[in-house]
């Protein structure tokens, strides 16, 4: 892989997040702002880049992301796309796939690379795995092969492996290994070379880069075990302004089939809600029919959510809600792949 002659130039955008947190005096984390990264790590000079920072002030812990925010980051991304290579942001581990997921959908003919990364220790601990994680994300944001950007897609680098955002999530709150894509592989492996795996990485776009944040809100969960009461899954259903509704299920997208239970999703489902059958298992797909016990699903108009994640399920309804498409169209566009979040059969 050859690098473009001229130097890349990239935008850090710092959200928050443990990379940037420390210890008060009650001995929580608690997010700081972050000083210029060359004062962190400044190995970064070796990497040859030209590079700015955006710091959001206050930085926030990210579980206090919102789609708000994602809405900011996109107008951000958009304000400066043409000035910059590439964009890393910064971000907390815990919300870092639903605000890559969100990102994929929201950022329309991406045509460069916009990696997310973090940390699970703070930059200023001497054991800290944010210097590895900034470092690789960052040669990978400004990766070029005759003139082009390697991956231009959003993605979240972590622990030496670069993953599609919206396959991504976070699976372990202890080790360095904090994601995985459970099912599609990594984009790249860092070892003592970045080993970009091009058959799995997205093509360039024909069309040009523009940003679409309309987003809807109006979705719930509904979690599945032996036992749910019909008065908990009532509650649900009955939310007010409901438009969709994600359904963990049991293995291949399988569920009770009492009664109560079928009369009530086909109600919901002949006012126009959708449901979405997404697997509880991490691995694998939802197969409506294959078991009796999904059959009935299938036949009173449940959508099966494939193999996509959680948080590519959430933001992928929020934002096929929020383009005021008619209820049939959200449920097609729902089981084929708009931006490499499902395996289609
Ligand atoms: N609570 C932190 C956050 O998500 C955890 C992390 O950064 O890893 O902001």
């Amino acid at each position: 892989m050859s690098r473009n002659s001229s130097p890349a130039k990239l935008l850090i955008i710092y959200t928050g997040g443990t990379i940037g947190m420390a210890f008060d005096n009650s001995g929580s984390l608690v997010p700081m702002g972050f000083r210029e990264i060359k004062y962190h790590i400044p190995e970064i000079a070796k990497l040859g880049y030209e590079f700015d920072m955006h710091a959001f002030t206050p930085p926030i812990d990210s579980s206090n992301m919102s789609p708000e925010i994602w809405v900011a980051l996109c107008g951000i991304i958009e304000r400066n796309y043409n000035s910059y290579d590439g964009f890393v942001i910064l971000h907390g581990s815990d919300t870092m796939a639903f605000t890559a997921s969100a990102l994929s959908f929201m950022l329309q003919n991406l045509d460069k690379p916009v990696i997310l990364t973090g940390s699970q220790l703070p930059i200023g601990e001497i054991r800290t795995d944010a210097k590895e994680n900034i470092i690789t994300t960052m040669e990978i944001a400004g990766a070029k092969k005759e003139g082009r950007s390697i991956v231009p897609e959003v993605c979240i680098y972590f622990d030496y492996f670069l993953f599609r955002g919206n396959r991504s999530k976070k699976y372990n709150t202890e080790k360095f290994e904090a994601f995985h894509s459970p099912n599609y592989p990594s984009l790249a492996e860092a070892g003592i070379d970045i080993l970009y795996k091009e058959a799995y990485i997205t093509s360039h776009p024909q069309q040009s880069f523009h940003v679409n944040t309309k987003l809807d809100t109006n979705i719930a969960v509904l979690k599945m075990f032996p036992g749910i009461t019909q008065s908990a899954v009532e509650s649900i259903l009955n939310t007010p302004g409901l438009k969709a509704v994600i359904m963990e299920t049991f293995g291949n997208g399988n569920t009770i089939t009492a009664p109560w239970f079928i009369q009530l999703l086909e109600k919901k489902i002949k006012a126009g809600i959708i449901i979405v059958d997404r697997t509880q298992c991490d691995g694998g797909s939802v197969e409506l029919g294959r078991y009796e016990t999904s059959a009935y699903l299938k036949e009173i108009g449940v959508t099966g959510g494939s193999d996509m994640t959680f948080e590519a399920t959430v933001t992928k309804l929020m934002w096929l809600l929020g383009q005021d498409l008619p209820v049939a169209e959200v449920k097609r566009l729902l089981e084929i792949s708009l931006k490499g979040e499902l395996t289609e059969k």
